[in-house]
Protein backbone atom coordinates (compact mmCIF):
# COMPACT_ATOMS: atom_id res chain seq x y z
CA UNK A 1 0.00 0.00 0.00
CA UNK A 2 1.34 3.39 -0.57
CA UNK A 3 2.08 5.87 2.09
CA UNK A 4 -0.60 8.03 1.50
CA UNK A 5 -3.10 5.07 1.28
CA UNK A 6 -1.90 4.49 4.59
CA UNK A 7 -1.71 7.87 5.91
CA UNK A 8 -5.52 8.34 5.00
CA UNK A 9 -6.05 5.20 6.69
CA UNK A 10 -4.64 6.27 9.92
CA UNK A 11 -6.50 9.89 9.71
CA UNK A 12 -9.70 8.02 9.03
CA UNK A 13 -9.41 5.40 11.89
CA UNK A 14 -8.05 9.05 14.17
CA UNK A 15 -11.11 10.17 13.33
CA UNK A 16 -13.60 7.59 13.68
CA UNK A 17 -11.73 7.20 17.03
CA UNK A 18 -12.17 10.66 18.63
CA UNK A 19 -16.39 10.98 17.16
CA UNK A 20 -16.77 7.61 19.09
CA UNK A 21 -14.87 9.37 21.63
CA UNK A 22 -16.79 12.46 21.81
CA UNK A 23 -20.35 11.00 21.42
CA UNK A 24 -20.29 12.14 17.28
CA UNK A 25 -22.27 9.81 14.89
CA UNK A 26 -20.39 7.83 12.85
CA UNK A 27 -19.33 9.92 9.48
CA UNK A 28 -20.20 13.21 11.15
CA UNK A 29 -16.77 14.37 10.20
CA UNK A 30 -15.72 14.63 6.29
CA UNK A 31 -12.11 14.32 5.71
CA UNK A 32 -11.01 16.55 2.95
CA UNK A 33 -7.60 16.23 1.33
CA UNK A 34 -5.95 19.64 0.84
CA UNK A 35 -3.94 18.86 -2.02
CA UNK A 36 -2.22 22.40 -2.51
CA UNK A 37 1.30 22.14 -4.21
CA UNK A 38 1.38 18.63 -4.49
CA UNK A 39 1.24 16.76 -8.17
CA UNK A 40 -1.35 14.64 -10.12
CA UNK A 41 0.59 11.37 -9.25
CA UNK A 42 -0.19 12.00 -5.45
CA UNK A 43 -3.80 12.93 -5.78
CA UNK A 44 -4.36 9.96 -8.31
CA UNK A 45 -3.13 7.74 -5.05
CA UNK A 46 -5.67 9.48 -2.84
CA UNK A 47 -8.52 8.57 -5.26
CA UNK A 48 -7.35 4.95 -5.51
CA UNK A 49 -7.33 4.76 -2.05
CA UNK A 50 -10.90 5.91 -1.75
CA UNK A 51 -11.00 9.53 -1.15
CA UNK A 52 -12.95 11.54 -3.07
CA UNK A 53 -12.91 14.80 -1.47
CA UNK A 54 -10.50 17.13 -1.88
CA UNK A 55 -9.23 21.35 -1.15
CA UNK A 56 -7.30 23.37 -3.30
CA UNK A 57 -5.74 26.47 -2.05
CA UNK A 58 -4.07 28.35 -5.40
CA UNK A 59 -6.99 28.94 -8.16
CA UNK A 60 -4.85 28.02 -11.04
CA UNK A 61 -3.54 25.37 -9.80
CA UNK A 62 -6.96 24.19 -8.91
CA UNK A 63 -8.43 24.43 -11.67
CA UNK A 64 -5.51 22.54 -13.63
CA UNK A 65 -6.17 19.69 -10.97
CA UNK A 66 -10.34 19.87 -11.56
CA UNK A 67 -9.60 19.49 -15.64
CA UNK A 68 -7.03 17.11 -14.94
CA UNK A 69 -9.22 14.84 -13.40
CA UNK A 70 -12.21 15.18 -15.23
CA UNK A 71 -10.43 14.06 -18.31
CA UNK A 72 -8.36 11.05 -16.53
CA UNK A 73 -10.99 9.83 -14.00
CA UNK A 74 -14.70 10.99 -15.27
CA UNK A 75 -16.24 7.92 -13.12
CA UNK A 76 -14.85 8.93 -9.65
CA UNK A 77 -17.86 11.48 -7.99
CA UNK A 78 -14.53 13.91 -7.05
CA UNK A 79 -15.55 16.83 -5.35
CA UNK A 80 -13.64 19.61 -5.08
CA UNK A 81 -13.40 22.08 -2.74
CA UNK A 82 -11.51 25.60 -2.94
CA UNK A 83 -10.21 26.78 0.49
CA UNK A 84 -7.42 29.96 -0.56
CA UNK A 85 -7.84 33.47 -0.39
CA UNK A 86 -10.11 34.78 -3.57
CA UNK A 87 -9.53 37.82 -5.42
CA UNK A 88 -12.30 39.24 -7.12
CA UNK A 89 -10.61 38.97 -10.57
CA UNK A 90 -10.23 35.54 -10.00
CA UNK A 91 -14.26 34.19 -8.92
CA UNK A 92 -15.15 33.33 -12.65
CA UNK A 93 -12.38 30.62 -12.58
CA UNK A 94 -14.00 29.06 -9.19
CA UNK A 95 -17.47 29.75 -10.11
CA UNK A 96 -17.48 27.50 -13.11
CA UNK A 97 -14.99 24.55 -11.12
CA UNK A 98 -15.23 24.14 -7.84
CA UNK A 99 -18.38 22.37 -5.89
CA UNK A 100 -17.62 23.92 -2.61
CA UNK A 101 -16.17 27.87 -1.32
CA UNK A 102 -15.19 27.74 2.33
CA UNK A 103 -13.73 31.28 2.13
CA UNK A 104 -16.40 33.55 1.53
CA UNK A 105 -15.29 36.96 3.64
CA UNK A 106 -16.98 39.56 1.89
CA UNK A 107 -20.54 40.53 -0.07
CA UNK A 108 -18.33 41.23 -3.47
CA UNK A 109 -17.13 38.04 -3.68
CA UNK A 110 -20.42 35.98 -2.28
CA UNK A 111 -22.46 38.34 -5.51
CA UNK A 112 -19.52 37.37 -8.20
CA UNK A 113 -19.74 34.12 -7.33
CA UNK A 114 -23.31 33.58 -7.61
CA UNK A 115 -23.33 35.98 -10.84
CA UNK A 116 -21.10 33.52 -12.34
CA UNK A 117 -21.95 30.38 -11.28
CA UNK A 118 -22.72 28.30 -14.92
CA UNK A 119 -26.44 27.44 -15.52
CA UNK A 120 -26.75 23.98 -15.14
CA UNK A 121 -24.18 23.28 -12.19
CA UNK A 122 -25.61 22.71 -8.58
CA UNK A 123 -25.53 25.68 -6.81
CA UNK A 124 -22.05 26.80 -4.72
CA UNK A 125 -21.93 25.04 -1.55
CA UNK A 126 -20.81 28.03 0.67
CA UNK A 127 -19.07 28.72 4.05
CA UNK A 128 -18.08 32.03 5.48
CA UNK A 129 -14.66 32.79 6.74
CA UNK A 130 -14.41 33.76 9.79
CA UNK A 131 -11.48 35.70 11.81
CA UNK A 132 -11.85 34.07 14.89
CA UNK A 133 -8.59 35.63 16.53
CA UNK A 134 -9.34 38.85 15.89
CA UNK A 135 -6.38 39.70 14.27
CA UNK A 136 -6.88 42.45 11.58
CA UNK A 137 -4.31 41.14 9.47
CA UNK A 138 -5.86 37.79 9.06
CA UNK A 139 -8.61 37.18 6.16
CA UNK A 140 -12.17 36.16 7.41
CA UNK A 141 -15.42 38.02 8.09
CA UNK A 142 -15.19 39.71 11.60
CA UNK A 143 -18.07 37.93 14.19
CA UNK A 144 -20.13 41.23 13.51
CA UNK A 145 -19.62 41.01 9.65
CA UNK A 146 -21.14 37.53 9.62
CA UNK A 147 -25.47 37.72 9.58
CA UNK A 148 -24.80 40.64 6.84
CA UNK A 149 -23.05 38.51 4.95
CA UNK A 150 -25.21 35.75 5.22
CA UNK A 151 -28.71 37.70 4.76
CA UNK A 152 -26.90 38.21 1.32
CA UNK A 153 -25.88 34.76 0.69
CA UNK A 154 -29.24 33.48 1.45
CA UNK A 155 -31.32 35.66 -1.35
CA UNK A 156 -29.08 34.09 -4.22
CA UNK A 157 -30.06 31.52 -5.85
CA UNK A 158 -26.92 29.99 -7.18
CA UNK A 159 -25.19 30.30 -3.53
CA UNK A 160 -26.22 27.73 -1.22
CA UNK A 161 -25.10 28.89 2.95
CA UNK A 162 -24.12 25.68 4.70
CA UNK A 163 -21.99 27.15 7.50
CA UNK A 164 -19.08 28.16 8.74
CA UNK A 165 -15.01 28.33 8.19
CA UNK A 166 -12.03 29.48 10.15
CA UNK A 167 -8.26 28.89 10.20
CA UNK A 168 -7.22 29.77 14.32
CA UNK A 169 -3.40 30.69 15.52
CA UNK A 170 -1.70 27.68 15.33
CA UNK A 171 -1.39 27.14 19.03
CA UNK A 172 0.27 23.58 20.43
CA UNK A 173 -2.21 23.49 23.39
CA UNK A 174 -5.34 21.22 23.21
CA UNK A 175 -7.19 23.60 25.61
CA UNK A 176 -6.19 26.80 23.80
CA UNK A 177 -7.47 24.74 20.58
CA UNK A 178 -10.96 23.46 21.84
CA UNK A 179 -11.72 27.02 23.24
CA UNK A 180 -11.18 28.78 19.89
CA UNK A 181 -13.12 26.11 18.10
CA UNK A 182 -16.02 26.14 20.51
CA UNK A 183 -16.52 29.79 19.70
CA UNK A 184 -16.64 29.12 15.63
CA UNK A 185 -19.51 26.17 16.73
CA UNK A 186 -21.51 29.08 18.86
CA UNK A 187 -21.45 31.29 15.74
CA UNK A 188 -22.93 27.98 13.69
CA UNK A 189 -25.37 27.65 16.34
CA UNK A 190 -26.48 30.82 16.48
CA UNK A 191 -26.49 31.33 12.57
CA UNK A 192 -28.72 28.01 12.07
CA UNK A 193 -31.93 29.82 14.35
CA UNK A 194 -32.17 31.57 11.46
CA UNK A 195 -31.31 29.84 8.46
CA UNK A 196 -31.80 25.94 9.44
CA UNK A 197 -29.91 24.73 6.05
CA UNK A 198 -26.31 25.41 7.77
CA UNK A 199 -25.39 22.14 8.92
CA UNK A 200 -21.34 22.68 8.21
CA UNK A 201 -18.50 23.65 10.35
CA UNK A 202 -14.94 23.70 8.65
CA UNK A 203 -12.62 23.62 10.70
CA UNK A 204 -9.45 21.73 12.07
CA UNK A 205 -5.77 20.65 9.96
CA UNK A 206 -2.97 18.12 10.67
CA UNK A 207 -2.26 20.18 13.90
CA UNK A 208 -5.82 20.45 15.57
CA UNK A 209 -7.59 17.94 14.00
CA UNK A 210 -8.55 16.36 17.33
CA UNK A 211 -9.65 19.56 19.22
CA UNK A 212 -11.92 20.34 16.19
CA UNK A 213 -13.74 17.30 16.27
CA UNK A 214 -14.46 17.30 19.53
CA UNK A 215 -15.83 20.55 19.54
CA UNK A 216 -18.61 19.96 16.63
CA UNK A 217 -16.31 20.28 13.47
CA UNK A 218 -17.81 18.42 10.69
CA UNK A 219 -15.15 18.90 7.85
CA UNK A 220 -11.54 18.54 8.98
CA UNK A 221 -9.09 20.36 5.95
CA UNK A 222 -6.03 17.69 5.87
CA UNK A 223 -2.71 18.26 4.06
CA UNK A 224 0.43 17.41 5.43
CA UNK A 225 -0.94 14.30 7.39
CA UNK A 226 -1.68 12.96 4.10
CA UNK A 227 0.49 14.21 1.56
CA UNK A 228 3.78 15.15 3.55
CA UNK A 229 5.34 18.38 4.26
CA UNK A 230 4.79 21.37 1.34
CA UNK A 231 7.50 22.31 -0.56
CA UNK A 232 6.94 25.79 -1.79
CA UNK A 233 10.49 26.45 -3.62
CA UNK A 234 8.91 26.13 -7.21
CA UNK A 235 5.60 28.05 -6.33
C1 LIG B 1 -2.90 24.30 3.82
C2 LIG B 1 -4.24 24.36 4.46
C3 LIG B 1 -4.74 23.28 5.21
C4 LIG B 1 -3.96 22.02 5.49
O1 LIG B 1 -3.01 22.24 6.46
P1 LIG B 1 -2.12 21.05 7.07
O2 LIG B 1 -1.56 21.63 8.30
O3 LIG B 1 -1.10 20.71 6.04
O4 LIG B 1 -3.03 19.90 7.34
C5 LIG B 1 -6.02 23.40 5.72
N1 LIG B 1 -6.78 24.50 5.52
C6 LIG B 1 -6.33 25.55 4.82
C7 LIG B 1 -7.20 26.73 4.63
C8 LIG B 1 -5.05 25.52 4.27
O5 LIG B 1 -4.61 26.59 3.58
Amino acid sequence: MSTIAQNIQHIMSDIERVQEKCGRTRDAVLLLAVSKTKPVEAIAEAIQAGQLAFGENYVQEGVEKVQHFARHAPDKPLEWHFIGPIQSNKTRQVAEHFAWVHTIDREKIAQRLNDQRPAGMLPLQVLIQVNTSGENSKSGAKEQEIFQLAALISSLPNLTLRGLMSIPENVPDYDAQLAAFKKLAILKTKLQETYPEVDTLSMGMSGDMEAAIAAGSTIVRIGTAIFGARDYSNT
